[in-house]
């Protein structure tokens, strides 16, 4: 299988796998549940990922997200937990805010 993405946040793969599974790309998330129960294993290795089922995808799941990334917007911070959320993202990532209407 191939990995299509990682974050230290499971919301955000959650989030990406979502968006694909809308666009009919079938994913699996792995270390899903290692975070927090990694003792001395590098922080990083045990991101929550995001792997394509189906190759023959692959191409689509990378234009997809390449797509989801780019037609983020600016950045927004939650006005409750003071979070940092990405542009794309429509409820907070940390403690579901809605995201505030920042457009004129
Ligand atoms: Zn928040």
């Amino acid at each position: 299988m191939h990995k299509l993405y990682s974050n230290p946040h499971l919301f955000f793969v959650e989030h990406m796998q979502n968006i694909l599974a809308i666009e009919g790309i079938e994913t699996q998330i792995k270390n899903k549940f290692l975070g927090g129960a990694s003792g001395d294993v590098p922080v990083f290795e045990t991101w929550p990922e995001l792997w394509l089922v189906n190759p023959e995808q692959l191409a689509k799941a990378t234009s997809v997200i390449k797509k989801s990334e780019n037609e983020t917007g600016d950045d927004w911070f939650c006005p409750v937990c003071k979070e940092s959320n990405a542009g794309s993202f429509e409820i907070c990532w940390h403690c579901q805010t809605v995201k505030p209407d920042t457009s004129p």
